[in-house]
């Protein structure tokens, strides 16, 4: 264990870099730290001691706010929340819930489910079916032939993105002016899921790219005027100088300083390539395995297909996997804070790279 970074000591952990790092690091974020005092009553100190180890820590608590300039996202960290003892559910309770929708639409799908006008690609691990109720004109599934979701491996993750890909490439092929190509997997219902059957889904825009990759674009763009150098390198820089990022076959990985949710990580690479299924794969392997998460939202953000008016150069195929806490936890993890003021976390980002630079493996 590295004791000396996590966190609560981002202050500090900037202060120490290299001033090149450091300038580097301020384009892009801005670190402040708060404390928040309290006086708990005498009745409340052995739940304390219970619930947090310490009531030293709960009377004087440590806040880190990241604020990301150039895309406006937001984070508060309270490490005395992350300090508290990872609630991983009760396993077999969701494997007899996962097993219980056995048999339902997704089991048989060539008839349970509708195909697209264009007909269904197969893959090898899975097959696409139009979705019943769109997202948007081009809305597509892949359903997984595994039934449970979490029963992945690097074959079928990769087969579920090449035919998810497939299904885009084919929508454009039927209307040349839906070009905005974005693939996603909501991992049970916690995650948004209203099947529990593994399925991803594929949807494909017209005329502007859905608004949040659209927005990114912009954000990027506009750094690389005022900087002259690209956002997503700057970015990785920034989180390897940290130590929170690593290369893996071409695939730059970071642990985000200004997550959506807990423990989210970054993967981008120029192309949709073998090195980057590969490194989904293991980046997943290691939420379910390693850190025995169950629920989890991953986007797959991709350039537009053929020419726009825009500028796509310099923007990488983008994913971003994000864990959606216990399935069975019934307070939702998505609050007023997250909709309209800031990210609120509980994970340490140095300690999520612990863990994931054991088992992804870097270069
Ligand atoms: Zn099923």
């Amino acid at each position: 264990m590295n004791g000396e970074k996590s966190i609560a000591r981002l202050g500090q952990l900037v202060a120490a870099l290299p001033q090149a790092d450091r300038e580097r690091l301020e384009r892009i974020f801005l670190v402040n730290t708060s404390v928040g005092r309290l006086e708990p009553t005498a009745a409340m100190l052995e739940w304390i001691e219970r619930q947090f180890g310490s009531v030293d820590a709960v009377r004087e608590q440590k806040v880190v706010r990241v604020t990301n300039l150039v895309t406006m996202e937001g984070s508060l960290f309270n490490p005395l929340r992350s300090r508290r003892p990872m609630a991983i559910g009760k396993r077999e309770e969701l494997s007899a819930i996962i097993e219980g929708e056995r048999g339902g639409p997704f089991c048989r799908p060539l008839e349970r489910t509708p195909e697209d006008t264009f007909g269904r690609i197969e893959g090898r691990h899975s097959v696409t079916a139009s979705n019943v109720a769109k997202f948007d004109g081009f809305s597509g599934v892949v359903v997984f032939n595994e039934h449970d979701p979490l029963a992945f491996t690097e074959e079928t993750i990769a087969d579920y993105v090449d035919t998810g890909v497939a299904w885009l490439r084919k929508a454009h092929e039927q209307d040349r002016e839906a070009k905005y190509p974005f693939l996603l997997w909501n991992c049970l219902w916690r995650a948004g899921a209203s099947i529990v059957h593994g399925h991803a889904q594929m949807i494909l825009g017209k005329e502007m790219h859905y608004a949040r990759v659209e927005g990114l674009r912009r954000a990027a763009l506009a750094y690389e005027q005022e900087w002259g150098s690209n956002y997503f390198e700057d970015l990785f820089e920034v989180h390897q100088s940290l130590g929170l990022a690593l290369e893996r076959e071409g695939t730059r990985i970071l642990v985000y300083l200004t997550p959506v949710k807990d423990r989210e990580v970054l993967l981008f690479s120029p192309t949709l390539d073998d090195g980057l299924k590969g490194s989904i794969y293991r980046v997943l392997d290691c939420y379910v395995r390693e850190m025995g998460l169950s629920s989890f939202n991953v986007a797959i953000c991709m350039p537009a297909f053929g020419l726009t008016g825009e500028d796509w150069s310099g923007f990488p195929v983008l994913v971003r996997i994000v864990d959606r806490g216990d399935p069975m936890n019934r307070t939702v993890d998505v609050a007023a804070m997250e909709l309209y003021a800031s990210s609120v976390l509980f994970s340490d980002p140095f300690e999520v790279m612990e863990t994931l630079r054991e088992s992804v493996g870097a270069e």
